[in-house]
């Protein structure tokens, strides 16, 4: 006998930062917003916790209490040899916890009136009716799927799997005074070990997040990477703790963000930053896009959901295309690149303009005037010989 549904405007799947930021805006606006996550609250996520000043500024209140560092420095290594350092004026980013930053975040959406439920796994989908894995059956006009990169959500529309980059990560524990004074304000980058991504240090509180991802194809190597370029930093590889794995998902362009009354956002949507592997961003940003499209089709003002995938096609694909494009020139040849960032005032500068949100990849791009003709061209020869490579066969 089928169990009496409860009625909501919307049901948001999923409470990382895409979540909550949908469920934030939805129940500010007076929606009645039901937010589910399988997990326990708090609880962690394979992360970096790192957050750019351009995230900052997305969101209506500020992260000072989750805040454990503020970072300005950007510490570059290559080939875990020779490295290099920028310090920036202004803060870059700032580091937190995923423990933390998601509680966090959770709290600011039941503040605002969202009824959150922790330990609710989604088992089904069925049109607007979801069913818990204990029974309990919920439906809504609109359902918002933030539930992150192995979501049910699309496996339950029947939506392709999406491809994606890996990355592994540990955390290097006891620090002692030297490493505590050498990351107090700087992260660590590592480029041109691993093809399709790079390392890094995020230091935290008390530790440093340490980690590393790169192509698919790399996954069987990450476990030896990662101990390599831990040892190189400095840190005890073999003390490294919560090693976690994880995929990090890819948007195909044009591939659909609505279907029927369920929008996608966040991981769920693909939406990371293929260069950097960022993803709280878009998770965020996103998220806004589909709480607005949903408010103006719960008041009637539009037919259904399709505004949403138009804002992403407008606000962020553009940005995420030429990502793809710098992505695809980076790992072709990475020292030229490496070089630049090394000795170019003007382009170090470009690059904290783009990560305090100042600038976009799209308007570096505008800026290469008539030479973007040739960048285009070498990196849509990169992309094809990235698509075809190895690098990509297998999806995890
Ligand atoms: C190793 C690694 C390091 C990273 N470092 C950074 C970084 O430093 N900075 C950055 O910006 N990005 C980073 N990213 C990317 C970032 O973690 C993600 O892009 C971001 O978490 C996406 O947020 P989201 O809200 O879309 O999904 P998530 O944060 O993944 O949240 C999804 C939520 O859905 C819940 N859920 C899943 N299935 C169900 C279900 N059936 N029922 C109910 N709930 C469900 C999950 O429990 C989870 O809480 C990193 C990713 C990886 C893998």
């Amino acid at each position: 006998m089928g169990q009496m549904a409860r009625s909501w405007d919307v049901i948001v799947v999923g409470a990382g930062p895409g979540g909550s930021t949908a469920a934030f805006d939805l129940a500010q606006a007076g929606a009645d917003v039901l937010l589910l996550d399988r997990a326990g609250f708090p609880r962690d996520k394979p992360c970096g916790g790192g957050v750019l000043v351009s995230v900052l500024k997305l969101l209506p209140y500020s992260l000072e209490p989750v805040t454990e560092q503020t970072i300005t420095t950007f510490r570059v290594r290559y080939k875990r040899s020779w490295e290099f350092e920028h310090r920036y004026h202004e803060p870059l980013a700032i580091m937190t916890q995923r423990s933390r930053l998601d509680q966090y975040m959770v709290e600011q959406a039941i503040g605002v009136g969202a009824e959150f439920r922790d330990g609710s796994a989604v088992r089904d989908l069925d049109e607007n009716t979801i069913t818990l894995s204990n029974g309990d059956v919920h439906e809504a006009p609109v359902i918002v799927a933030a539930d992150g990169a192995n979501g049910i959500v699309r496996r339950a529309l029947g939506l392709p799997k999406l491809r994606g980059a890996v990355a592994l990560e540990g955390n290097a524990s006891r620090l002692d005074q030297r490493a505590g004074e050498r990351w107090s304000d700087a992260v660590g980058l590592e480029l041109g070990s691993m093809p399709g991504g790079y390392g890094w240090v995020f230091p935290k509180d008390d530790h440093c997040n340490v980690g590393l991802g790169g192509f698919p194809a790399a996954a069987p190597r990450l476990r030896q990477e990662l101990s390599l370029y831990a040892n190189v930093e400095s840190f005890d590889a073999a003390g490294l703790t919560a090693l976690r794995g994880h995929h990090l998902p890819l948007r195909d362009p044009n591939s659909a963000l609505v279907c029927g009354r369920v929008a996608f956002v966040g991981d769920a949507a693909g939406l990371v930053d293929p260069l950097s592997g960022e993803g709280i961003g878009n998770a965020i940003r996103s998220a806004q896009l589909a709480a607005g499209a949903a408010l103006e089709y719960l008041a009637g003002t539009s037919r259904d959901l399709t505004a949403y995938q138009r804002s992403i096609e407008t606000e962020i694909e553009p940005d995420l295309r030429v990502a793809r494009q710098l992505q695809a020139l980076f790992h072709q040849c990475p020292w030229p690149y490496v070089q630049l960032l090394r000795r170019s005032d003007r382009f170090w500068t470009a690059f904290c303009r783009i990560v305090r949100g100042e600038s976009s990849y799209t308007s570096f791009q505008a800026r290469l005037g008539p030479a973007k003709i040739l960048v285009d061209a070498a990196a849509g020869f990169a992309e094809r010989r990235g698509r075809t490579a190895a690098a990509w066969q297998t999806t995890s």
